[in-house]
């Protein structure tokens, strides 16, 4: 069996007088090395931040890249990644990695997520909102999802188990439970119902992580997270972060923990506090999916460690561009002739290199080059940002950093808008 080189210690706390803060910084160590927290970790879908380099990635700071269990099972295939050995070796990237589970892509299939999730045949009816007009794609029972192939309609299935198998093969540092993803429009007992199903689905998610792990002896140590559900409900959220936060089963616990599913941001900071004020304190908890600045604050100050977000490189291939006083749009006519860097003093190799006149005629003229140089000011942006908050925490100042930036970036966002 690997050896369980996966450790975490958390180095400061946000503290303030009378306060009972859940915020902290500290140090993930995995077989590819440390991840400082709280840390943004980009997302490379397909083993790849679409248009950038991994050395560029690794260059502009990046600590650590997501990949999606789905997509490799589809294309190339995980064994093919196996073979190749491991995410990190395929794709030259010597830093550690991180794979979802497949379960929210199964379920959503990457388009009109909150319309196109079918229910079982029970509870249907109930649900049935939310296939409306829709072509039902996945079909979730108690043994796993059936779903169809976006790339050529074939049929597939994913149960706990073949996303362990799916996620062993891959191979790596962190990885997650397969989890039914529910929607805030479900209704009150599906939730319930869909949360004994995640679960349960986690039980044997540990169980056959600890038999893979036994089995495939001299691969580097993969650390399992639990995904907590519950929709936007105080008593399922708690649950289940009890229930998977002090889960055992073949001898083994989870790693850490995934916050996932329907998240909105109004109560966004809510639903993390609930959780990880059940959650054991010494693991690391990942926050799915989130990387919009504000909610990136609200996130650390309660207790969430590393977060994933598609944004900063989607919104950057449609020339929307992060600074420190808002967001814009860098294509727009009024830049043609705006010699100067998407932010000045920003350090990243674009704005060092690069003026806004430049990036808009690249946007304008449909040139790959625009998108490369776009992902790489925003990646930039939103790993330094998460990396100042921990500094911030580390010299507990927090909230003094929160305050100044937030009041900078939405000041300037409704000037930009
Ligand atoms: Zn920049």
């Amino acid at each position: 069996m690997a050896d369980k080189s996966f450790t975490f210690e958390i180095t400061s706390e946000i503290s303030e007088p009378g306060g009972d803060r859940l915020g902290r910084s500290g140090v993930i160590s995995t077989p590819h090395g440390e991840i400082k927290t709280p840390a943004f970790i980009p997302v490379g879908t397909k083993a790849t931040v679409k248009s950038v380099l991994p050395e560029s990635m690794k260059e502009l700071g990046a600590q650590a890249l997501l990949a999606n269990a789905y997509h490799l099972y589809l294309q190339p295939g995980s064994d093919i990644l196996d073979e190749a050995g491991g995410l990190s070796k395929f794709m030259n990237w010597d830093k550690p990695t991180f794979t979802d589970s497949g379960g929210f892509q199964v379920m959503s299939l990457g388009v009109g997520f909150k319309k196109v999730i079918a229910m079982d045949a029970d509870t249907f009816r109930a649900d049935d909102v939310i296939a409306d007009k829709k072509e039902r794609l996945a079909h979730v029972d108690d043994e796993g999802v059936t779903f169809k192939s976006h790339l050529d309609g074939s049929m597939h299935r994913f149960t706990p188990e073949v996303s362990m198998r799916v996620q062993h093969q891959i191979g790596a540092d962190i990885i997650f439970a397969f989890d039914e993803c529910t929607t805030l429009h479900n209704t009150r007992r599906y939730q319930e119902k869909s949360l004994e199903r995640t679960r349960l689905w986690a039980l044997r998610c540990l169980a056959e992580h600890q038999a893979l792990t036994q089995s495939r002896i001299g691969k580097p140590y993969q650390a399992l997270f639990g995904v907590l559900q519950g929709a936007q409900y105080e008593d399922l959220r708690r649950k289940a972060a009890k229930d998977l936060g002090t889960m055992e089963n073949s001898g083994i616990e989870f790693d850490g923990f995934g916050i996932g599913g329907a998240l909105d941001k109004s109560t966004l900071g809510t639903i993390v506090k609930w959780v990880n004020e059940e959650l054991p304190r010494n693991k690391p908890r990942h926050l799915l999916g989130i990387g919009e600045p504000s909610d990136l604050f609200v996130g650390v100050e309660n207790g969430a460690d590393t977060f994933d977000c598609v944004a900063p490189s989607r919104e950057a291939r449609t020339s929307a561009v992060y600074t420190n006083t808002g967001r814009f749009n860098v294509s727009n006519g009024a830049f043609k002739r705006d010699f100067t860097p998407i932010e000045e003093g920003c350090g990243c190799y674009t704005c060092q290199n690069y003026t806004k006149a430049y990036l808009n005629h690249l946007f304008r003229g449909k040139e790959i080059l625009a998108a490369t140089l776009a992902t790489i000011h925003n990646e930039y942006f939103i790993i330094k940002l998460v990396d100042d908050m921990r500094k911030a925490i580390d010299k507990q100042e927090f909230f003094e950093f929160k305050k100044d930036f937030l009041g900078r970036y939405q000041a300037g966002r409704s000037q930009n808008a």
